[in-house]
């Protein structure tokens, strides 16, 4: 039986929101929610979390506390909420003591129905002192995997939601909403945050919209050029491991003359929020950020996302790779893979406060991580299937490994000369040198050691130095060499290079594929409506995702609507950004018919 609200709650998330129905993961929790029922609902990045507790709080007679980890993604989310005329508030450490003042009175006089917080706010006097007066409906944990510690951004402050909700004169219903949980998490959020019989929802993992790809032994700035090249005006986000590789890599596409902006944490405030600012308003086109940079960017309209090293697990991953594409429309997520980068992460363990239990831990997850850099089989399956979903296919036809799977070509000749070679300099020299022989080098040292007398010497001598040192790395990517884990590192033969040299098997390896394709529907329309949007986004101070996501852009130059009733068909268009936005954007399209 249908709940009595849900048609109620339908019918605001149109009014509102401009979507005619709720997604089929969010039905369930909003029916949940809605017939007071305590509920975790884990649901990847994009798939409409926000709008599962949004609409409960609109049909709910009093406030909805809405406990939130980073202030940025407060502001984010409320900026849009008022937008689409939602009456919502944040109180935070950033506001003046006067601005927290005022929105705690008009709390007070009951002018909200959603007000975000953070967790260290809930142990003020003074903001207990008003909730308490209020009626609260409900408390909604955002991004609720901060309460475990195994969970990949454990925060103390949120151990205090708990007793907090416990010291309330009435108990509210609770809810808890994150997008990455392994079992553990889950368990731990049910118990600490003491909720009563919950519902549990746990929405495939899957991201359709989203391409997965990983590239090894590429030269990484090269490839980031060619790809900012082929992407121009999209967004997007690369990822680095250390402050020292966002600056080298920010300078380097400054002076190529990218719109590049750059976020790590050895900046300062000021400096960081400024960047956030330029990448949220579209004024920079890419940032590069250290994973500093990203729990409370909502941006909806990030087009790819590369790591330009690999993360430490795949929590963290499909964390901040599902940046892109929140809006449902395509995005890739591009890893850059080296031997290196396991190197520096497996340091980062060994030098971290950690005791040896969480040292452990996080070596076996480090593990899987390069196991999905290695994996020949589709990346998706290896993702979904690591979060314990259940994919039925094994193809996805969306992610490198599938697409390349059809191309691979034979290698095995390449291989036996290089695995012949480090066998034969008694696999105790580093990768240049083992090419330098390869190619024939004069080099000093390759003739003071004989390596010149090898029969490998040469023998890719048409070749350039870094092609052959690409193809090394290949082989060490995919496990037929190793690295050694020194200063100095040394190339070495894994078992699976013997058979190789043997003659017994043989190696395949994918080529490259050309960069997806994909046209949106009348593209100068677009640049038209996004010009607009971008205008109109600086009159109003709001990020121009915030005035109408590429999602709902798409889709108006699909339905190409001729007047306001029509526009109000197009997804993402409530009856607040009709009155707001409609007539600019009607006029829009009928001078660029
Ligand atoms: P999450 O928090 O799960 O990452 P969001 O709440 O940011 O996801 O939602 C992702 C995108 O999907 C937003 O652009 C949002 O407006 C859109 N969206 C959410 N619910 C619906 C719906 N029922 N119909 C269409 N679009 C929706």
């Amino acid at each position: 039986m249908d709940n009595p609200y849900l048609d109620q709650a339908r019918e605001l998330l149109r009014k509102f929101y401009g979507y005619q129905d709720f997604r089929p993961a969010q039905r369930p929790v909003v029916e949940s929610l809605l017939s007071g029922q305590d509920t975790v609902a884990i649901m990847p990045t994009g798939a409409g979390k926000s709008i599962c507790f949004q609409l409960p709080a609109l049909v709910f007679p009093g406030i909805t506390l809405v406990i939130s980890p980073l202030i940025s993604l407060m502001k984010d989310q409320v900026d849009s909420l008022l937008e689409q005329g939602v009456p919502a508030t944040y109180i935070n450490s950033q506001l003046s003591l006067d601005e927290s003042q005022q929105r705690l009175a008009a709390i007070a006089a009951g002018r909200y129905k959603l007000i975000y917080v953070a967790p260290e706010r809930l142990d003020t006097d003074y903001f207990r002192y008003i909730i308490e007066q209020q009626e609260i409906s409900m408390v909604a944990v955002d991004e609720a995997h901060c309460l475990s510690q195994w969970g990949h951004d454990f925060r103390p402050s949120y151990r205090q939601i708990a007793p907090f909700i416990a010291s309330l004169p009435q108990r509210p219903l609770v809810s808890a909403f994150t997008a990455t949980a392994t079992p553990e998490v889950k368990e731990d959020i049910v118990t600490l945050l003491h909720l009563r019989q919950p519902r549990i929802h746990v929405t495939g993992f899957d991201r359709p919209n989203l391409y997965f790809e990983v590239r090894r032994g590429e030269d990484k700035k090269k490839y980031i050029t060619g790809f900012i090249k082929k992407h121009p005006e999209e967004s997007g986000i690369i990822y680095a491991a250390t402050r020292k590789e966002v600056d080298s890599l920010y300078e380097y596409l400054k002076k190529k003359k990218f719109a590049v902006g750059r976020y790590h944490a050895g900046m300062s405030d000021k400096a960081r929020n400024q960047a956030q600012e330029d990448f949220l308003y579209d004024n920079v086109q890419v940032i590069v950020a250290t994973n500093a940079f990203g729990m409370g960017i909502d941006k909806s309209n990030v087009r790819y996302v590369i790591h330009y090293n690999m993360p430490k697990n795949i929590e963290a991953y499909y964390q901040e790779a599902g940046r892109a594409g929140r809006d449902g429309e395509p995005g890739s997520c591009i890893l850059l893979f080296s031997p290196q980068d396991v190197m520096t992460q497996k340091y980062l363990i060994d030098v971290s406060i950690e005791n040896e239990e969480r040292k452990a831990h996080n070596l076996g997850t480090l593990q899987k991580m390069v196991d999905y850099c290695h994996t020949p089989e589709c990346l998706r399956h290896f993702i979904i299937h690591y979060f314990g979903g259940a994919s039925t296919d094994v193809t996805c036809d969306n992610c490198g490994n599938c697409k390349a799977g059809l191309e691979r070509i034979d290698v095995t000749i390449d291989a036996q000369k290089v695995f012949s070679c480090v066998y034969r300099m008694h696999e105790s020299f580093g990768l240049t040198l083992v090419a330098q022989v390869l190619k024939g080098s004069k080099d000093k040292r390759v003739r003071e050691l004989h390596f010149d007398k090898l029969s490998t010497f040469g023998l890719f001598k048409e070749r350039t130095l870094a092609d052959i040192k690409l193809l090394i790395q290949r082989f060490i990517a995919t496990d037929y060499l190793a690295l050694t884990e020194s200063k100095y590192p040394v190339v070495t033969l894994r078992p699976s290079a013997y058979p190789v040299l043997k003659g017994q098997e043989k190696v395949y390896q994918a080529v490259p594929q050309p960069e997806r394709e994909k046209e949106p529907a009348a593209p100068e329309l677009f640049d038209h409506l996004r010009h607009l949007r971008k205008e109109i986004a600086t009159r109003e101070h709001v990020p121009p995702y915030v005035v109408f996501s590429d999602a709902t852009l798409r889709d108006m130059c699909r339905v190409q609507p001729q007047s306001l009733d029509e526009m109000l068909t197009v997804k993402g268009i409530g009856e607040q950004k009709l009155r707001k936005y409609g007539q600019e954007f009607l006029e829009c399209l009928q001078k660029n018919k």
